[in-house]
């Protein structure tokens, strides 16, 4: 069973999240828990909860076809100990927030060592702040999504994602999802099919599939290898659509948030519905 949606909106409200991803026939779903560009947000209230948890029980989602997405903030490898603690803190919320709304995972990108320390030592600190969220939190596992590797920020390479779950301590609370759009721009081919299996035996080998909690489907318009995070349409982008049709038919993406981070929101109804055609073209 493929779970396929996109990060919709939560504007007026979580629970408004799940009435847009049920207004576009979509059986996953991506969201905000608070305003990603803010440090600060009220808690949540128990009527807010309800409404949410209401809402997903009316429409049919349930915690494994949801990936909350974390602060674009957040910087869980920050080389300075005052804004590493900030970071640990608002991540720490992002958890319990997610836990509250009744989700099991929360999608975050791993981090930046803004060419201040070494990039082992910037996992090993990314692995210290999950351990330190996992302990004092419950029910969710952080889901690293690997990056396009623009700037300084970890976690292009496969292997940056094995360093850091090496490290925590609950593997069982720790996991990945692999962004098509960062995969292709990080040096990761996906134009053919040969492309595709390539690069994901790959991620079997270095990371493996036991990890793979999600998945975000993007077609780029930054360049293979560039470095360069530019999402694009499916089918509009330098790695077209051939992995997007390959990815519907293999199973081991089974069971997980496909989610859409595409730049139209006003043809997502149809993406989605591309997509759902795929398993049986
Ligand atoms: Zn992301
Ligand atoms: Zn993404």
């Amino acid at each position: 069973m493929k779970y396929i949606g996109a990060h919709v909106s939560a504007s007026g409200g979580v629970d408004q999240a799940v009435i847009r991803a049920h207004e576009l026939e979509a059986t996953a779903f991506a969201l905000f828990t608070k305003n990603q560009r803010q440090w600060k947000a009220a808690p949540l209230s128990i009527e807010v909860i309800d409404a949410f948890r209401a809402a997903c029980e009316k429409y049919n989602y349930g915690p494994q076809q949801i990936l909350p997405h974390d602060s674009f903030l957040i910087n869980l490898g920050h080389p300075v100990m005052d804004a590493l603690e900030k970071s640990r803190d608002a991540f720490l919320d992002e958890m319990q927030r997610a836990d509250q709304l009744g989700l099991t995972l929360l999608n975050f990108h791993p981090g930046s060592h803004l060419q201040q320390i070494e990039e082992e030592a910037c996992l090993k600190r990314i692995a210290e702040s999950v351990n330190i969220a996992l302990d004092k939190s419950q029910n969710v596992t952080a889901v690293i999504e690997n990056t396009a590797g623009q700037g300084s920020n970890l976690g292009f390479r496969f292997e940056h994602l094995a360093t850091i779950i090496e490290h925590v301590e609950d593997k069982s609370r720790v996991g990945v999802c692999i962004d098509t759009c960062h995969a292709f721009a990080g040096g990761y081919d996906l134009r053919t099919e040969e492309d595709c299996v390539a690069t994901f035996a790959e991620f079997e080998r270095i990371v493996g599939f036991k990890y793979l909690r999600g998945m975000h489907l993007n077609d780029a318009k930054s360049a293979f290898g560039s470095r360069v995070d530019r999402h694009n349409s499916l089918g509009e982008g330098n790695i077209g659509k051939t992995v997007f049709s390959w990815l519907m038919k293999d199973s081991r993406f089974d069971g997980i948030p496909l989610i859409l981070e595409t730049i139209n929101p006003d043809i997502w109804k149809d993406e989605i519905a591309w997509l759902k055609a795929q398993q049986q073209a």
